[in-house]
């Protein structure tokens, strides 16, 4: 691990308040996944490092949501939350399937959001230097709409003010998913370039993502998309990340990094079809760790409830510098199963299957190259 990681002040933001209310019925987004994570943090005794500190998240105001989404939205999540009948729910996205309206709605995701303007807040003046809101990297939500299990866009909000503040930021987001409610909140922006890994949208919701989507006006050229081929492994998503992304950011020079954590590249994950262990998820993560002093990390999605804690408290250490031990905490275990923290090494799939593969992301890399000029 590198020395610069090791001494970073690390804060994860978080309270009981997260999981106190969610979608209900068989939705895949669980609040489960965000207690099981908080709860692996602590067997580990995480959070009791010197340089690290866990503070409790606050809800967001409306002018904060204001910064990102429409005064009608704003009114209309409230008053759905509340029961009332009289608000069209379908005209912002709601209804029954991806997006429902459930009780506590307005506050759950509120704390959510203010739980990554703390992070920002914090970060810009100088009281941390990494902040983890792994509840946060709602990405897909849209100023007048829900998109996408996102009610609010906690990243859109946290970078809107970073641009009030008049920071330039890079962001980067590594769910499977395209980022799609982030990109098009900054496409017309020279100063937020945002680079989104995911799986190619002509296989995946929500279809965006395209190579050729490179920003629009002032904007152009920081947008960037990496769209890879179902089936991407470890290797081929490392190849991918290392040719984009670093030089990029280091080109753009941003005062802030911000990154959408999702682990639904993982390979059991129920939602799609890369196949990333936490191996190569770590990996990524460290290299994005030495990319900026200020890191505000955010989570996302992750669909698989054994694997999302773990991946979490792994990335948790390397932005904190700890090392935690394989066989997970026996408490732990008792409660909720599994081994072991990391998964173990992958089976190598046949070469007539990962050969077309490798090729494919190769291709991509080098239009990539072509169109941002690195
Ligand atoms: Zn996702």
């Amino acid at each position: 691990m590198s020395p610069q990681s090791t001494s970073r002040q690390t804060v994860v933001v978080c309270s009981p308040g997260y999981w106190a209310h969610e979608h209900g019925g068989g939705h895949p987004l669980r609040a489960e996944r965000l207690r099981r994570t908080y709860d692996l943090l602590q067997a580990y005794k995480a959070l009791r490092a010197k340089n690290t500190r866990l503070i409790a998240p606050r809800p967001a105001t409306e002018e904060e949501l204001a910064l990102f989404h429409t005064q009608p939205y704003i009114d209309a999540v409230r008053r759905l939350s509340e029961g009332d009948p009289y608000v069209a729910a379908h005209r912002f996205g709601f209804g029954p399937g991806d997006n429902p309206v459930f009780e506590g709605m307005d506050l759950s995701e509120r704390l959510k959001v203010g739980g990554s303007l703390q992070g920002a807040q914090m970060l810009m003046r100088d009281e941390a230097e990494t902040v983890f809101n792994f509840a946060g990297g709602l990405h897909h939500a849209r100023p007048g709409e829900t998109s996408g299990f996102c009610v609010f866009n906690d990243v859109a909000i946290a970078i809107a003010w970073l641009m009030e503040q008049g920071a330039r930021v890079a962001y980067v987001d590594i769910d499977v998913h395209h980022g799609d409610g982030v990109q098009w909140a900054f496409y017309d922006s020279d100063r937020v370039m945002t680079i989104s890994l995911h799986q190619d949208g002509r296989t995946l919701f929500p279809g965006t993502g395209s190579l050729h989507e490179e920003g629009r006006e002032r904007g152009k050229g920081f947008a960037v998309n990496v769209p890879l081929p179902p089936g991407t492994d470890d290797a081929a998503y490392l190849y991918a990340f290392e040719h984009v992304v670093p030089p990029l950011v280091a080109r753009f020079v941003p005062d802030i990094l911000v990154t959408q954590l999702g682990v639904d590249t993982h390979y059991r994950d129920p939602l799609a079809e890369l196949k990333l262990t936490t191996r190569g998820q770590v990996a990524v993560v460290e290299r994005l760790s030495r990319l900026c002093p200020k890191w505000l990390a955010l989570g996302g999605g992750g669909y698989d409830l054994e694997v999302v804690p773990r991946a979490w408290t792994l990335f948790f250490g390397v932005m904190s510098g700890q090392e935690f031990p394989d066989p997970l905490p026996s408490g732990y275990r008792r409660k909720y199963g599994g081994e072991f923290l990391r998964d173990p090494a992958p089976e190598a799939a046949p070469e007539h299957v990962v050969g077309p593969m490798r090729s494919q992301v190769e291709e991509v890399v080098k239009e990539l190259a072509q169109i941002h000029g690195f």
